[in-house]
């Protein structure tokens, strides 16, 4: 599992020297110290925080202690640990920046912006551009920074009559995270041995606990395959409160719902910019009926996106052939690489829909630590149940898919030998 030694250096995740007696791991790209190791081990497996947050609980203030939600602090934060890796495929983000006469307008347009105003609180440009390339009614369409800030508009909403929400696990973690956070009941029904929903366990659900709201994630994240669209629609057409399907890969399976809101009236479709090359400017987008977005608009924070993504995000939707040959390319390395994963001896890969890949192997920490050693990053889903020993890898440049398969065969190959 690659060398470790005993001695000192800058660890690459803190930017701490190390010195003396400290075990310091030594890659080619990546030294990381003890601490950071059991740290970065403890938030990608996404083991549960103590109730402390791994602290005694007599160092609670009495703040924390007595006012924090007694929720909250039973959450581990959203966090992705961030340190210097020569390929970084951990964050199911594009790999492409954009092209050089896109990025100019850009420039440009961004120096008209007036920074001492507010945003078009409405963003009316943006969504006129949406409402346009979709096909939907503006009055229809909600922007969030993000569709993480979507999903909290979302249960802040709809959250008026049993308080429960219902979503097939493994998923999105922050659909868990922000129910918790809001004080609803988050009921969690495992996918079935394929990752498909298990649509007995969730009718059965939706009959007895009558969720406020449903979250599927299609393609799921971090299973990265699409739902039969059969267990869906049984799901749709039973449920009284939301569905939402959260179609934030949608763009690598060619598939979305968007056209049945129309014949849905609780059917909500999320999207994002973030997987196809604009994660960095934080824009996500809601679909829905007139209805239902006037509530939502209700909620919303006033100047929710800000001016710099709205304008950057209006130039790319003005030039949009370059985003779908990025998509088309990540889709053709997608099945380059799941071939190549479905014969490496000791990986059981599993299909996606999506710009990623979960796989399997014995030992997911040591092979997650080996691939940082060798400057690949990726995300290690380590847990007990459904995900044991599984890790995700994004789908990155070709070059940057050799260097990840290649330090994957030998990080495997000398565990084993
Ligand atoms: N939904 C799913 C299924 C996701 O995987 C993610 C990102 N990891 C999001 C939503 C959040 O995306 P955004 O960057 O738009 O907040």
């Amino acid at each position: 599992m690659g060398e470790i030694f005993e001695g000192g250096g800058e660890c690459s995740f803190c930017k701490k020297e190390h010195g003396g007696s400290r075990m310091v791991f030594k890659g080619k790209s990546a030294r990381i110290c003890n601490e950071c190791l059991s740290e970065i081990g403890e938030h990608v497996t996404g083991k549960p925080a103590s109730k402390s947050g791994g602290r005694p609980e007599a160092q609670y203030t009495d703040i924390v202690k007595f006012r924090v939600k007694e929720g909250i602090r039973g959450l581990s934060p959203y966090s992705v640990p961030h340190f210097k890796c020569r390929v970084k495929l951990d964050g199911n983000e594009s790999p492409f920046p954009p092209p050089k006469e896109v990025l100019e307008k850009v420039i440009r347009e961004i120096k008209e912006v007036p920074m001492n105003r507010y945003p078009d609180p409405e963003a009316m440009v943006l969504r006129e551009k949406v409402s346009k390339i979709t096909d939907f009614p503006l009055d229809g369409i909600v922007l969030g920074n993000g569709s993480d800030e979507l999903i909290e508009m979302l249960l802040t909403t709809f959250s008026g009559g049993t308080g429960r929400v219902l979503f097939p696990v493994p998923t999105f973690s922050m659909f868990r995270i922000t129910s918790i956070a809001l004080g609803l009941e988050p009921v969690e029904v495992e996918l079935d041995d394929k990752f498909d929903i298990d649509v007995n366990s969730m009718v059965n659900e939706i009959k007895t606990k009558n969720p406020d709201l449903i979250f599927l994630a299609s393609p799921n994240n971090p299973t990265g395959n699409r739902f039969s669209d059969d267990r869906i629609f049984e799901i749709l057409k039973l449920s009284s409160g939301i569905v939402v399907i959260d179609e934030a890969y949608c763009d690598f399976s060619g598939k979305s719902f968007l056209p049945l809101i129309d014949q849905y009236e609780n059917l909500i479709v999320l999207r994002t910019m973030s997987k196809v090359g604009f994660a960095g400017i934080r824009i996500g987008i809601l679909f829905g009926r007139v209805e239902l977005t006037r509530e939502i608009n209700k909620v919303r924070l006033p100047y929710n996106v800000n001016s710099l993504s709205q304008r950057v995000a209006e130039v790319v939707l003005d030039r949009v052939g370059f985003v779908t040959e990025g998509i088309q390319l990540i889709s053709r390395e997608r099945s380059r690489v799941y071939k190549e994963l479905r014969i490496m001896k000791g990986v059981k890969a599993f299909p996606s829909d999506a710009n990623f890949i979960l796989f399997k192997v014995d030992d997911a920490d040591g092979v997650f630590k080996g691939l940082i050693e060798k400057g690949v990053l990726i995300r290690n889903f380590n847990s007990p149940g459904r995900l044991e020993n599984c890790l995700r890898v994004t789908i990155g440049t070709p070059n940057e898919n050799n260097d990840f398969l290649r330090a994957l065969r030998e990080v495997l190959s000398s565990s084993i030998g």
